[in-house]
C-alpha cells in the first residue's frame, strides 16, 4: 500500500519522479504532499472577456476558436505571424504571436487554458499583448466552450510554486496521482487535541489542500498543515526544555563574603533597576539545583555585560567556573579589557597585586599563541582560571573545565543551539547554567520558535545620564553639500576631543570577503560599493586629513586589531575607518559620532547596532546614514524608518518586514535551514501561541511521548532535519 514513505518514483513514473526529484530534492510521497500550493486559481472567479479592460493584465479562462498564419515580409525575408482567437463563447478575443510558427500546433482549435496578457485594443479588436498561457486539457470539438474535459470542468485550480523544467501543472499531475492510491494517512495529533482545537484530520487536510472543494476547504486544510509545523517545532522545545528541567545543576548560591560583594562595593556606577532586577533573578536562579536557560534581551548600551559578570562572579565565589563566550575577536578582546579592568584586583589571582581569593581571568581565541594557549588549557583544567573569555576557539575539543558552573553567550544571534551544546557538554555530568545576551531584540514569534527553549528577560532602562544618538540620512547623491558638512561635523567631534566610526561596506583590494550584501537589492549603485582602503586614503587627503585615522578591518592579523582597538579605545586614535567588525558591542564611549557610507547596503538591525556604538558616555551621538539611494526608493524608506526610531523592538518588526522569512530565521538560527513552510513568524503569532501551550501541556504529561508514537516519529524526523541543515552549513 501506499504510504507518506513510498517512494515517487515508483507512482509519478520515473521521469517525473527524476523532474521532481532535481528541481524540489522530493524523493516520497511525503516530499511531494508537503509542497503546498501557494495559491488557488477560481476558475468562477476569471474574467468575462467583455468586461476586460484595456490597460489591465488579466488572466481569462477561454477556448481557442480559431488559429490563423500568415507570412509577411520582415527587412525583406518572410515571416510568420499567427493569429489566435480565444472566446468564452460569447466574445472574442485576439492573441498575435510574431515568428512563433510552432504555437499552431499547441493552440489548436477547442483546447482550453488560462491566457494571461496585457489588454490592448488594435483595429477595433481587443487583443493580448505578449500573451502567455496554460493549457488545462485535450481538444474538444464541443462549441460549448463550458462543456469542457472532466480536468477543465474543475473550478479550483492550486498553483504550486514552480520552476521552468517543472510546471505547475506537471505538479498537480503528479499530486493527483499519488492521492488516488494513497492509504488514509494516520493523525500525529491525538484525537482530543484535534478535536479541542477544531482541527481537520492529517488525512483531509493532505487531500483538501491539493484538491480543495472550495476556498474555504482549501483554508481549513492549510489551517492544519501551518498547525502541525507550529506544533512540531514547539513539542520538540517542550522536549527540550523538560529534559533541561529534569537535569540537575550544581547549586552556586550567592555569598555574602565573596568576590561579588567586594565587586558591587566598587562599581563606579549605579545599577539601573532593570540589572538589578535581572540580576536579583539570576541570583536565584543559580542557586536553583536545575540548569537555568535563560536569554536576555537589552537594548543596545544597557549595560547586560556588568549582569553577565556579577553572575558570573556568583559562580566562581559558589567555587566554580564561568566562560564568556563573544562572536568575535574584537569583542571578545574588549570584553576581557573591561572585565580586568572593572574587578581590578580582585582579578589578579597568581600575581603579587592581587587581592586575597582573587581569581583569573583569561583570554582565549583562534590566535593565542600556543605556548599561553598550553598555559590557558591547564588552567581551565585545573580550575585556577575562574573567568575564561573567548571566541569560537572555547569550542574546541581540546578547551576542558575543572568545575564548568555558568555559560555565558554573548551576542547570541551568532550562535546556534548545537554550538550551546558543544560547551554544555564540556562540563561533563552536570550541566552549566546558560545565560545567553543579544542587543537584537528578538520578535515574540521568533522568541516562541528558534529560542523556544530559553526563558527571556528584558533591560529596557538605558544607563543614567544617556542623551540618546540623533540619526539622520544624508542624501550624497542629491545633496553633496549634506555629506561635506557631514564630514565637517566629525572634524568639529574630534576638535572637541571625541572620536568618530566611518563604517563601509567593503575592505576593499583582493579578497574581499567581508562585503555587507544589501538586503533586499532594491537599489544598488553602479559603482562598486565603498571600500575601507580607498576611504580612508580619501578622507585623510582631503575633508580629515591632519586627524589621526586608522583602518580597522577582518583582513588585518589580531594582533593588530587588537592593537588598533586598544589604542582607539585610550583616545590616542581620533577616526576608525572600519568595516561591520565593530557592529556588534564594542563600547568606547568617548566616541560621539558614526558615519555610515553606502548605508542601503545593511540591514535595519546592523545599522541599529552601529548606530549602538556612539552615545554611550554623558554626551549625545551622532548618527549620518549616508547614500545614494534616490528618495522614493524601499531602500531610503527603511533609512528612514531607522532614523525615526530608537526603539530596538519596533525596529525588529521593520527588519522582518524588510527581510523574506527564510532569512529571518536562517540568521537566527545561525545558518540553520529553516522548517518553516507555512508559517509566517509576522502573521501567525497566535497560531504559534496555541502550539505551544498545546505541545507544553502534551509533553507534561508524557515527557517522552511514549504514548504517542507517530508524533514521536515526525519530531525526531524534525530534529533531524535541522541537524543535517547545522552541519550542512557548519
Ligand atoms: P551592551 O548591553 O550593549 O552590551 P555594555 O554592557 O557594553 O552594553 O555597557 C555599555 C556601557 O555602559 C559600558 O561602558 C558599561 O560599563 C556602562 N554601564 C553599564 N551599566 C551602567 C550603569 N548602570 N550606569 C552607567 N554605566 C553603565
Ligand atoms: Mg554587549
Amino acid at each position: 500500500m501506499v504510504s507518506l514513505d513510498s517512494r515517487l518514483d515508483g507512482i509519478v513514473g520515473g521521469k517525473t519522479a527524476k523532474a521532481l526529484g532535481k528541481a524540489f530534492e522530493m524523493r516520497t510521497v511525503r516530499d511531494l504532499l508537503w509542497h503546498i500550493p501557494r495559491r488557488l486559481e477560481d476558475k468562477g472567479e476569471l474574467t468575462d472577456l467583455s468586461r476586460l479592460r484595456v490597460g489591465e493584465h488579466a488572466t481569462v479562462l477561454a477556448r481557442v476558436e480559431s488559429v490563423n498564419a500568415a507570412t509577411y515580409l520582415a527587412r525583406g525575408r518572410r515571416a510568420t505571424r499567427t493569429e489566435v482567437i480565444i472566446t468564452d463563447g460569447a466574445h472574442r478575443l485576439v492573441m498575435t504571436f510574431f515568428r512563433q510558427p510552432w504555437q499552431a500546433k499547441h493552440l489548436r482549435p477547442g483546447t482550453v487554458g488560462f491566457f494571461s496578457g496585457k489588454v490592448d485594443t488594435f483595429r477595433g479588436r481587443i487583443q493580448f499583448q505578449h500573451p502567455t498561457y496554460e493549457l488545462l486539457g485535450p481538444d474538444t470539438d464541443s462549441a460549448d466552450p463550458l462543456e469542457l474535459t472532466d480536468e477543465a470542468i474543475k473550478r479550483w485550480w492550486p498553483i504550486y510554486p514552480a520552476t521552468a523544467q517543472v510546471s505547475s501543472k506537471t505538479i498537480g499531475k503528479a499530486v493527483e496521482r499519488v492521492l488516488d492510491v494513497l492509504g488514509e494517512v494516520p493523525d500525529i495529533l491525538p484525537d482530543e487535541t484535534r478535536d479541542a482545537l477544531g482541527l481537520v484530520t492529517l488525512d483531509q487536510a493532505l487531500r483538501a489542500v491539493h484538491q480543495p472543494a472550495d476556498r474555504e476547504d482549501w483554508q481549513t486544510a492549510r489551517h492544519r498543515l501551518a498547525f502541525d509545523e507550529a506544533f512540531l517545532l514547539q513539542v520538540a522545545l517542550a522536549m527540550r526544555r523538560w529534559l533541561a528541567m529534569s537535569m540537575t545543576a550544581v547549586a552556586r548560591p550567592h555569598r555574602s563574603d565573596g568576590l561579588l560583594v567586594r565587586f558591587d562595593d566598587r562599581l563606579p556606577f549605579e545599577l539601573t533597576p532593570g540589572q538589578r532586577q535581572v540580576g536579583d533573578l539570576l541570583r536565584a536562579e543559580l542557586a536553583a539545583e536545575h540548569p537555568m536557560h535563560r536569554l536576555l534581551q537589552g537594548e543596545v548600551g544597557s549595560g547586560k555585560t556588568v549582569v553577565a559578570l556579577r553572575a558570573m562572579l556568583q559562580v566562581v565565589d559558589a567555587g566554580g567556573q564561568a566562560v564568556l563566550l563573544a562572536p568575535t575577536e574584537v569583542l571578545a578582546g574588549q570584553h576581557h579589557r573591561s572585565v580586568v579592568a572593572l574587578m581590578g584586583d580582585l582579578a589578579g589571582a597568581g600575581t603579587l597585586e592581587a587581592a586575597p581569593d582573587a581569581t583569573a581571568v583569561a583570554l582565549l581565541t583562534g590566535s593565542t599563541p600556543a605556548g599561553e594557549r598550553r598555559a590557558i588549557l591547564n588552567g581551565a583544567a585545573s580550575g585556577a582560571i575562574g573567568l575564561l573569555i573567548g571566541t569560537h576557539a572555547l569550542l574546541e575539543e581540546s578547551v576542558a573545565f575543572r568545575d564548568l558552573g555558568l555559560l555565558v553567550v554573548d551576542e547570541q544571534h551568532r550562535f546556534g543551539v548545537e554550538q550551546r551544546a558543544a560547551i554544555v557538554e564540556r562540563a561533563g555530568y552536570t550541566p552549566p547554567h546558560v545565560l545567553v545576551m543579544t542587543a537584537t531584540p528578538i520578535p515574540r514569534t521568533v522568541a516562541m520558535t528558534v529560542f523556544g527553549d530559553l526563558d527571556v528577560s528584558s533591560l529596557h532602562d538605558l544607563p543614567a545620564g544617556r542623551v540618546g544618538t540623533q540619526t539622520t540620512v544624508v542624501p550624497a547623491a542629491e545633496r553633496p553639500d549634506w555629506l561635506a558638512r557631514a564630514w565637517g561635523r566629525v572634524r568639529e567631534e574630534v576638535e572637541k576631543g571625541r572620536q568618530a566610526y566611518v563604517v563601509c561596506p567593503r575592505i576593499g583590494g583582493e579578497p574581499d570577503a567581508e562585503t555587507a550584501d544589501p538586503p533586499d537589492d532594491d537599489f544598488v549603485p553602479r559603482r562598486a560599493p565603498l571600500a575601507v582602503a580607498d576611504v580612508a586614503a580619501q578622507l585623510l587627503s582631503g575633508p580629515l586629513s591632519g586627524l589621526r585615522l586608522y583602518m580597522l578591518h577582518g583582513r588585518l592579523g589580531s594582533e593588530e586589531k587588537d592593537d588598533v582597538m586598544r589604542r582607539f579605545a585610550a583616545g590616542d586614535i581620533d577616526v576608525l575607518v572600519c568595516t561591520t567588525v565593530i557592529e556588534v558591542g564594542v563600547d568606547v564611549p568617548n566616541a560621539s559620532v558614526i558615519v555610515v557610507l553606502d548605508a542601503e547596503r545593511f540591514g535595519v538591525s546592523q545599522l541599529h547596532q552601529l548606530r549602538g556604538r556612539v552615545g554611550r558616555g554623558s554626551e549625545p551621538g551622532l548618527c549620518l546614514l549616508v547614500t545614494d539611494a534616490p528618495e522614493a526608493s524601499p531602500s531610503r524608506a527603511r533609512l528612514s524608518g531607522v532614523a525615526a526610531t530608537t526603539d530596538g523592538f519596533a525596529l525588529a518588526d521593520l527588519d522582518l518586514r524588510n527581510r523574506r522569512e527564510g532569512d529571518v530565521l536562517g540568521a537566527a538560527q545561525s545558518g540553520r535551514r529553516s522548517s518553516l513552510r507555512l508559517l509566517s513568524v509576522l502573521d501567525d503569532a497566535e497560531l504559534i501561541a496555541t502550539a505551544r501551550e498545546t505541545a507544553t501541556a502534551l509533553v507534561e504529561g508524557d515527557p517522552l511521548l511514549d504514548r504517542h508514537p507517530l508524533l514521536a516519529a515526525e519530531v525526531e524526523r524534525l530534529v533531524e532535519q535541522e541537524q543535517a541543515g547545522y552541519m550542512e552549513k557548519s
